[in-house]
């Protein structure tokens, strides 16, 4: 737990969030400004700044990370249509919450390359 820290503070229940899926090493809530008809956020539950960050001692994590982002897009319906998963990483990355999140994104149809 990182106590100034956004994600962390939803992980703890101090600031509230719409949370669609959780298990004991992820929380997935709806992004509060979301830029796709379905927008979710999954986030590791213990506090790392971001995918570079990661070391061979997050791999479990990271799957399980994954694993939950496939598990919400099927939640939500998006998997017959498609959606996208998106890690922002530093400045050009355009990371603005720096607790490791990956975005799910779906219900529309996706540009590439992205702006
Ligand atoms: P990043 O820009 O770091 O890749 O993504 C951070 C995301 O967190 C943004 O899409 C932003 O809308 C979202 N976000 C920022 N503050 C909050 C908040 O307080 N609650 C929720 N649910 N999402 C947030
Ligand atoms: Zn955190």
């Amino acid at each position: 737990m990182s106590t100034g820290c956004l994600f962390c503070n939803i992980v703890a229940r101090t600031i509230p969030a719409q949370i669609v899926l959780e298990n004991d090493h992820v929380l997935a809530f709806k992004d509060v400004r979301p830029m796709a008809p379905t927008h979710v956020l999954v986030i590791p539950k213990k506090h790392i700044t971001g995918i570079h960050d990661a070391t061979p001692e997050h791999a479990a994590m990271l799957g399980e990370l994954l694993l939950a982002a496939r598990d919400v897009a099927e939640t939500l319906g998006l998997a017959p249509s498609g959606y996208r998963l998106v890690m922002n990483q530093g400045p050009d990355g355009g990371q603005s919450v720096f607790h490791l999140h990956c975005h799910v994104m779906g219900g529309r149809p996706m540009a590439w390359p992205p702006g």
